[in-house]
């Protein structure tokens, strides 16, 4: 069950966090995990790790933002692989701020990864899949990007922005066999809520019916559902991964 033998796999951000769980998750199940990133060493450090447990992985340092770097990336991936079977939009960061105190470059900078950074990925790997009849993209949402949230407005813009791209992108290339869905994670234990202050996150738990927060291979297990064959009649879904939190 949700084997990924011999799938190539994209995985933005991938160096850590959900993204490196992602990657692991997939290597596991038999993908090559192609990882890429803004910091080489991390990047090279998640792929020997993987490599040592007996998975395929590689890294690229690729900005999502810069659109020629992405076209570079995906034409050295097929040319490498002949082949990319599934892109998982995970590379993302947050810089948070009340709207009235909100700085351009705040709300630049995250449209600019989060959302803009998507649309590159997709747009480059439409070619190879559509020639291939076959793909699977999966974009990392967000709770934020369905309910909004105080000192947020840049991040939930860019995850609710992401929701209407996967929509979108789901009619688009339906026809030729390519899926595209969304999750939205709750809150997950990695850097991104580490950061958070202790009352904060005590206050997410108090509201999250299972009183926990989740873990990156949580996260990692439903996208490598998703893109498995099992999920092959499932596209232009938003799935909430958030302990209950939105109901
Ligand atoms: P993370 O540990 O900060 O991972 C984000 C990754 O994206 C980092 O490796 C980061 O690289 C990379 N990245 C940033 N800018 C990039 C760029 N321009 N090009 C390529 N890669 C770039 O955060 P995470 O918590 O795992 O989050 C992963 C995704 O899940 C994000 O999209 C986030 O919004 C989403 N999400 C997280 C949570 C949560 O609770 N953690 C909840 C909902 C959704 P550097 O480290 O070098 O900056």
């Amino acid at each position: 069950m949700f084997s990924l033998a011999n799938r190539v796999a994209l995985i933005t951000g991938g160096s850590q966090g959900i993204g490196r769980s992602i990657a692991e998750v997939f290597s596991a199940a038999g993908a090559v995990s192609v990882i890429t990133d803004i910091v080489q060493d991390i990047g090279e450090e998640a792929v020997t790790a993987i490599q040592d447990s007996g998975g395929k992985a590689a890294f690229y340092h690729c900005d999502v933002t810069d659109s020629v770097s992405v076209e570079n990336l995906i034409t050295e991936i097929v040319k490498e692989h002949s082949r990319i079977d599934i892109l998982v939009n995970n590379a993302g960061i947050t810089k948070d701020g009340l709207i009235m105190r909100m700085k351009e470059d705040q709300w630049d900078d995250v449209i600019r990864i989060n959302l803009k950074g998507a649309f590159n990925c997709i747009k480059a790997v439409t070619r190879p899949m559509m020639k291939q009849k076959s793909g699977s993209i999966v974009n990392v949402s967000s709770v934020i990007g369905v309910m909004g949230n105080a000192g947020q407005a840049n991040y939930a813009a860019s995850k609710a922005g992401l929701i209407g791209l996967t929509k979108s992108a789901a009619k688009e290339l339906a026809a030729r066999n390519i899926r595209v869905n969304a999750i939205a994670p709750g809150f997950i234990r990695t850097r991104m809520t580490d950061a958070l202050p202790e009352d904060v996150k005590q206050g997410y738990l108090d509201s999250i019916p299972l009183k926990k927060l989740g873990e990156p291979e949580d996260v990692a297990k439903l996208i490598k559902f998703l893109v498995s064959d099992e999920a092959g009649y499932i596209t232009g879904q938003v799935i909430n991964i958030d302990g209950g939190l939105i109901m």
